[in-house]
């Protein structure tokens, strides 16, 4: 079967098609970077790198962008509150959480572009539309994009725009009473004192937001894109205006398929800073693995709203061990295996292993379900416990485990034990040094430990041998 995708654009499945075949080129939304991300942000995160990841499964190159907003009000707060430039802020959270994405498992994008390297496009996109007369220059240099001259305006959130005109009225505030239209917004805005800025023709100032995704997306991905993706909270106003943006600058469609993650709440309420209900990923890490975080993100659909409690965690604590238990023990059982050779019965039964990722594949098919994908790695984990026993031939364990080890690697779920997944020029390091110590070559036992903390291990010599960490 083929993808199915929920498609916000014309609220119904749709089967996914490639613009072009075996190739996707997909953009998603990326955080502000002016503090630690929060849970709320990696949910978009580990989403769409599931997408990305089952995509990948299925033989197609994924292209995927996904963007650093690195000029904004908040930004700007922050650096002012600290008395630093908004490039020391956005340049230390843009660090932060690309660790925090990296202990996610959440893939670097092939392109994570930042809105304050791309200001040339930015000028030359915002120009092309002045000239297009779908935007007008206001006497204080303001650049404002008019609404009206866009006459889909509204086909994604599915809104009218004399609605909107009504609701709207009380936009017009104080510093925007330039507008020909309640509805225009801001493509380019003047400077303000203590803010970063740029020259350009109309004045000296900095873009507005909707504008870098729409220049991001044209220069790494093209006119034309199979997936714009983000959290739900973005499809009014800010994808609504990426799209009036790039389809009036370039006279094309912008993208095929526009995929919302719902929200995150935490105790079945939105989750706000001043309630004290907030958490950061960092906050998550002092009590969990992040593992854990990303299994319980995906143990609900993504287009459903998905509520954190510390119960929820603790399930999916539970959930994600069975799956390593699982793995432990197929692992122990390899190691004490007579036979190597598989038995007819086991072939049988390795055939029926496969089945599983076929149901895991059909229920990824429908528009990404990796609830019951979740599901069918845990009717996998079953099996092989049921089957797999200590008369168990070597080849028949390890396909065992290969399977459940695919499954979860689409998922993104790391579910073999670090230390036992360092692969062979570590492997025979650690036995050197080891070596080393018992000839009692100390010069060399301590090169090696360099040599590997170098590449981000730590040994520590404990009672029961020597423990591997990654840092
Ligand atoms: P922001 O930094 O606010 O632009 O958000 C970055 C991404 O996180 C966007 O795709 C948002 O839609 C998404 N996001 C923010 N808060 C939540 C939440 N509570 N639940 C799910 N997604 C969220
Ligand atoms: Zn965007």
């Amino acid at each position: 079967m083929s993808i199915q995708i929920y498609n916000t654009l014309t609220k119904r499945k749709e089967e996914f098609k490639p613009i072009e075949p075996g190739k996707v080129r997909m953009y998603v939304c990326g955080p502000t970077v002016y503090n630690l991300i929060h849970i709320g942000n990696a949910r978009p995160m580990i989403v769409f790198d599931t997408v990305r990841r089952y995509m990948e499964h299925k033989g197609l190159e994924v292209n995927y962008v996904s963007n650093f907003t690195d000029v904004d009000d908040k930004i700007i707060k922050k650096a002012n509150e600290e008395g630093v430039e908004s490039i020391v802020i956005s340049k230390r959270y843009i660090a932060e959480c690309k660790k925090d994405m990296a202990a996610m498992n959440v893939k670097p994008a092939t392109t994570h572009p930042q809105a304050t390297q791309e200001i040339d496009g930015m000028l030359e996109m915002v120009q092309t539309l002045i000239d297009k007369g779908h935007a007008y220059v206001a006497e204080d240099g303001t650049v404002y994009y008019r609404t009206r001259s866009f006459k889909e305006y509204g086909k994604l959130s599915h809104k009218n725009l004399d609605d909107l005109q009504g609701g709207n009225r009380s936009l017009l505030v104080s510093g925007e009473d330039q507008k020909e239209d309640p509805l225009d917004f801001v493509l380019w805005k003047p400077k303000k004192e203590g803010e970063p800025y740029w020259d350009s023709p109309w004045c000296q100032g900095r873009p507005g937001w909707h504008i870098e995704c729409s220049v991001m997306s044209k220069r790494y991905l093209g006119d034309e894109i199979d997936i714009h993706a983000g959290g739900e909270d973005l499809i009014f106003p800010h994808h609504e205006n990426e799209i009036a943006q790039s389809e009036a600058a370039n006279g094309k469609t912008f993208a095929r398929y526009w995929m919302h993650n719902a929200f995150l709440n935490i105790d079945n309420k939105k989750m706000s800073k001043s309630a004290g209900n907030f958490f950061t990923v960092r906050d998550i890490s002092e009590k969990y693995d992040l593992q854990v975080l990303r299994f319980f993100m995906l143990s609900a659909h993504y287009r459903s709203p998905l509520n954190f409690s510390a119960e929820l965690m603790e399930a999916a604590k539970n959930g994600l061990d069975r799956i390593v238990t699982c793995v432990e023990n197929l692992k122990y059982l390899e190691g004490k295996a007579q036979a190597s050779v598989l038995t007819d019965a086991e072939q049988a039964l390795l055939q029926e292993a496969k089945g599983f990722v076929d149901k895991f594949d059909e229920a990824m098919d429908d528009d990404f379900n990796t609830a019951d994908a979740i599901s069918v790695i845990f009717e996998l984990v079953k099996f092989a416990n049921s089957n797999a026993n200590e008369q168990s031939s070597k080849a028949f364990l390890q396909g065992l485990k290969e399977e459940v080890l695919l499954l979860s690697d689409i998922c993104g779920l790391v579910v073999e034990k670090q230390e036992e997944a360092l692969d062979d020029e570590i492997q025979k390091l650690v036995e050197e040094r080891t070596a080393a110590k018992k000839a009692k070559n100390f010069a060399r036992a301590d090169e090696i430990r360099d040599e590997l903390l170098a590449k981000g291990i730590v040994l520590k010599d404990t009672r029961e041998g020597v423990k591997i960490e990654r840092i």
